[in-house]
C-alpha cells in the first residue's frame, strides 16, 4: 500500500495538437479507492498509463509511497493494473494466469499455491483452475485479470474500465464483489471508468476529467450534490442535473424562472439584473399539484412522458422551453398533457454563471 502524489504532469502525443494530460495535480491516500471520471477522450487512461510506467510524461512529477517514479520503468513501480479487454493469456490455465505476477517476482511454490488458491477462492474461480480461458464465460476472463493483480502485494492497484465487457446484470454483480474486495485488502486503488454510476458507487473521492484537466475532485456525494460546473451536473447522474435559464431580478433580491420568483442567495444580490443558471436534481423538484390555478411559488409544466422505473416514475416536463426531468413517488397519478405545478426548493438549487458555466453560489438564502 502506498499513497500517490501527481504534481503538474501533462503530456501531448505525437503528431496530437491539444494536451492528453493537462496540468494534472493530484494526491492519492494510502489505502483510497480514486475513481477518474470523465468522458471519452477525456485523458483518464493517459493519466492511469502515466502511472503505470506505460507512458512518460512531457512534464510534472509523479510518487508512489513518496518514491518519484515519474521516469521509472513499469516493472520497477510495484503496481498491479486491471485492463478493459481482459488481457489474460490464452495459452496458459487460470492457475497459471492467476500465478503469472508471483511466478515472475520468483515467489517460492508454497507462496504461489497459497496465494492463488486464496485468490480463486475469493474471485470464485476454484473449480475453473485447470480451465484454459477460452473455457470461461467473459465476466469470469475479468475474474482471471482481478485475481491476477491481487495475488501480487502491490502498492497501489490500477484498474482501466474493467466491467465495461460485461453485461449489465453481472456489471452491478461483480461491482459490488470488486468494492468488498478492494474494501478488505485496503489497497490504494485508482479506478478509470466514463460510467458516473459506478464512479458514485466505488470511490471514496472521485476526480472528474474534462479536456485532460480535473474540474472537481471529492467525495461522490458532494460532487453528484454540488457540481462545480455545469459539465460535472451534466455528466454525473441518471438522469443528469436540470439546467434552466433564470434572472437576477433589478433589485437583487430575487431571481425570475420562466416568471416564477425565487428567493435570491444573499451573496448575489449585488449583482441585479444577472443571467444565470438553476441547476436542479431530478429527485429535488416537488410536485405541489396538478391542474387548476398554480400554488404561489411554483412553476407551472406540462406533463410529456411518464416512465415508470419501478421504485419512482421519472417525469419528462415542459416548463416554457425547457424540459426538465423530474422524479416523483411511483405513486404519483398524471397524463401527458396535464399541468403539473414544480416547487423547486431553494435549499436545493444551485446557481451557475449563465456565460462561463461555473458555480457561483451554492444555496439560495
Ligand atoms: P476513453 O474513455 O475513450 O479511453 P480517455 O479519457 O481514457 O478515453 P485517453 O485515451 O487518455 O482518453 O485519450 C486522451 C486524448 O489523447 C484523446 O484525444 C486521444 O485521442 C489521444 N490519444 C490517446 N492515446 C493516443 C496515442 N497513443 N497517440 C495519439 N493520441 C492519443
Amino acid at each position: 500500500m502506498s499513497s500517490v502524489s501527481i504534481r503538474n504532469v501533462h503530456k501531448t502525443y505525437p503528431g496530437g495538437t491539444d494536451r492528453a494530460t493537462d496540468d494534472v495535480s493530484l494526491d492519492i491516500a494510502d489505502g483510497e479507492f480514486l475513481v477518474l471520471l470523465g468522458p471519452s477522450g477525456c485523458g483518464k487512461t493517459t493519466l492511469l498509463r502515466m502511472l503505470a510506467g506505460l507512458e512518460l510524461p512531457d512534464g510534472g512529477s509523479i510518487a508512489i509511497g513518496g518514491r518519484d517514479v515519474t521516469y521509472l520503468p513499469a516493472h520497477r513501480r510495484n503496481l498491479s493494473m486491471v485492463f478493459q479487454s481482459y488481457a489474460v493469456f490464452p495459452h496458459r490455465s487460470v492457475r497459471d494466469n492467476i500465478a503469472f505476477g508471483l511466478t515472475t517476482r520468483r515467489a517460492g511454490r508454497a507462496e504461489i499455491d497459497r496465494q492463488v488458491a486464496w485468490a480463486a477462492e475469493l474471485l470464485q474461480l476454484t473449480p475453473y483452475l485447470d480451465r484454459k480461458p477460452a473455457q470461461l464465460s467473459g465476466g469470469q476472463r475479468q475474474r482471471v485479470a482481478v485475481a491476477r493483480a491481487i495475488v501480487v502485494d502491490a502498492d497501489v492497484l490500477l484498474m482501466d474500465e474493467p466491467l465495461s465487457n460485461l453485461d449489465a446484470l453481472l456489471r452491478m454483480e461483480f461491482r459490488t464483489e470488486l468494492k468488498k474486495i478492494v474494501q478488505d485488502l485496503g489497497v490504494t486503488t485508482v479506478y478509470v471508468t466514463h460510467d458516473q454510476g459506478e464512479a458514485l458507487s466505488l470511490g471514496d473521492r472521485v476526480a472528474v476529467m474534462r479536456s485532460g484537466r480535473i474540474v472537481q475532485l471529492g467525495d461522490p456525494l458532494a460532487v453528484y450534490d454540488t457540481p462545480s460546473e455545469k459539465f460535472v451536473g451534466g455528466f454525473l447522474g441518471s438522469p443528469p442535473m436540470n439546467f434552466l435559464a433564470a434572472t437576477l431580478t433589478p433589485d437583487g433580491d430575487r431571481i425570475d424562472v420562466a416568471g416564477t420568483d425565487l428567493p435570491a442567495p444573499a451573496a448575489l444580490r449585488g449583482s441585479a439584473g444577472r443571467d444565470v443558471l438553476l441547476g436542479v436534481r431530478a429527485e429535488n423538484i416537488e410536485i405541489a399539484g396538478t391542474g387548476g390555478d398554480a400554488p404561489a411559488g411554483t412553476l407551472p409544466a406540462r406533463l410529456e412522458v411518464r416512465e415508470p422505473t419501478g421504485s419512482a416514475v421519472l417525469l419528462t416536463v415542459s416548463a416554457g422551453d425547457r424540459e426538465l426531468k423530474v422524479s416523483a413517488p411511483a405513486s404519483f397519478r398524471a397524463d401527458p398533457g396535464d399541468v403539473v405545478h414544480l416547487r423547486l426548493p431553494p435549499h436545493t438549487l444551485r446557481l451557475y454563471d449563465a456565460a462561463t458555466h461555473q458555480l457561483m453560489e451554492n444555496r439560495p438564502s
